[in-house]
């Protein structure tokens, strides 16, 4: 399955990382990646950008070196009930929203804490996935939390550097994958990358899917085309959304 879509990367606005948009963008093209969001912290992340940052990202062009560039944010998940640190006026600016737990934004807690807040972030009409949901300092039920991502129409993030840097997550991403399979829920691919040389990574990823036979209409990295559409998706049903 050829992935070439990356639905999470950082640049130097993240304040942790160290390429800027361009040479992330000048990679991706190299590599062959068609789209990539970009999506730094959310402002609660020390280090990190302010709102005025996610206000702006407008006058970034949609393609830069033949890559298509999606506005988007990893907004922190600041607690439980599920409230994440972008409000709302920012968030309709955006096309691609990640939200996530980290450990120096939010203490762990239990499990049940875990899944309410991940279930209630993925009920945002903004936030579109949730990302490394397989962290296993944040563990959570699998099984409900992909029913409510599916229910929603929302994708579950499967994080090629979570193998590497998050210890113990690969039998809750396993789990991720095969629940999504079993309950048609569609998945994103995200490199996470801090750095441009791992734009489009997804070694481990790959053999992952590949591993459990995971049904190509159900990953949306595949194409240009997919995520346009899902793209258009999204903001149908967040008007629908909004409307009710
Ligand atoms: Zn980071
Ligand atoms: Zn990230």
């Amino acid at each position: 399955m050829k992935l070439v879509v990356d639905t999470h990367t950082h640049t130097l606005a993240s304040g942790h990382s160290y390429s800027t948009l361009q040479e992330n963008a000048i990679e991706a093209g190299q590599k062959g990646i068609e789209a990539f969001a970009m999506t730094d912290h959310g402002p609660s992340m020390q280090g990190a950008s302010t709102l005025l940052h996610f206000w702006n990202l407008k006058v970034i062009p949609e393609f830069m070196y033949g890559v298509r560039i999606i506005k988007g944010a990893e907004a922190n998940i600041t607690d439980y009930s599920g409230t994440i640190d972008i409000p709302e006026e920012c968030l309709l600016r955006l096309e691609f929203v990640n939200a996530s737990f980290h450990d120096i934004t939010i203490e762990p807690g239990t499990v049940e804490e875990h899944t309410n807040g991940m279930i209630n972030a993925l009920k945002n009409p903004y936030v579109d996935t949730i990302s490394h949901p397989g962290n296993p300092v944040f563990q959570v039920d699998i099984d409900k939390v992909v029913k409510v991502a599916g229910e929603y129409g929302k994708l579950i993030e499967i994080n090629n550097s979570s193998f590497k840097v998050r210890k113990g997550c690969d039998s809750n991403c396993m789990e991720f994958l095969e629940k999504c399979k079993k309950y048609g829920v569609r998945i994103t691919c995200g490199s996470d990358a801090h750095i441009c040389y791992d734009i489009g990574r997804f070694d481990k990823l790959k053999e992952m899917l590949t591993e459990v036979d995971m049904p190509e209409e159900l990953v949306i990295s595949t194409s240009l085309e997919k995520i346009e559409a899902y793209l258009k998706e999204r903001k149908a049903s967040r008007k629908a959304m909004k409307k009710e």
